[in-house]
């Protein structure tokens, strides 16, 4: 009894210690592990596609790819500065911003990973679905977890992530991906995305992804 009163204590500092040594060891695993992956960013780049005269793809009906593109951007920015990420949007209102300007507004901020949203075209009216492109390496996590999100945001088939070399991907330095929210060629994707409230839905699915990955 009395041999148990003292080892007692003494086991529980030396488990105290043991698991302090470890909390501080895998601490430093996390930071060291941040500073090298995509994963540590604070600023996040909001591309809405097209605008002015590129109006990009055409609705079987209402509005054109560039109206509810620069919606659903709209959505996400407002979801991750309520969330607390610095916001740059490439455009806000109906404006003509060239691909090498959007890729220098990417270029030329710190810490920051590149979302460029996108709704889909396509000549045979059944294709649909939502698909998500990257072109570095570094890109990659962030665009499986916000394909992840957004296949699970409106009943859509998911067509997955891939690798493509679209310009304002290819010429970006930061973490930069291209979303595809679904074909407005094809009448039940389209009539999702003309509907407010189901692209307020979509662009949670987004800012989730884009907030799983930095995790
Ligand atoms: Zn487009």
């Amino acid at each position: 009894m009395g041999v148990r009163n003292l080892i007692s204590p003494v086991a529980r500092v030396v488990a105290m210690l043991f698991f302090g040594a470890l909390m501080v060891f895998l601490g430093a695993g996390c930071q060291f592990a941040g500073t090298l992956g995509p994963g540590r960013f604070n600023t996040v780049v909001i591309d809405a596609g097209h605008g002015a005269h590129d109006s990009g793809a055409r609705a079987v009906r209402g509005t054109s790819e560039k109206v509810v593109a620069l919606d659903t951007a709209k959505r996400v920015a407002a979801i991750l500065r309520r969330r607390g990420f610095w916001v740059i949007e490439t455009r806000t209102t109906d404006v003509f911003i060239p691909l090498g300007r959007r890729v220098a507004i990417s270029k030329g901020t710190r810490n920051s990973v590149f979302v460029s949203i996108h709704y889909n075209w396509a000549r045979r009216s059944a294709a649909r679905g939502v698909e998500t492109f990257y072109y570095s390496p570094q890109s990659q996590v962030l665009a499986q977890k916000v394909q992840r999100e957004l296949s699970l945001s409106y009943a859509t088939p998911n067509r997955g992530v891939k690798r493509r070399g679209f310009y304002v991907l290819r010429k970006n330095s930061r973490p930069a991906i291209l979303v595809e929210c679904g074909f407005l060629s094809n009448p039940f994707d389209n009539a999702i995305a003309q509907n407010a409230s189901k692209r307020q839905r979509i662009a949670e699915a987004i800012a989730r992804g884009i907030i799983a990955a930095r995790e």
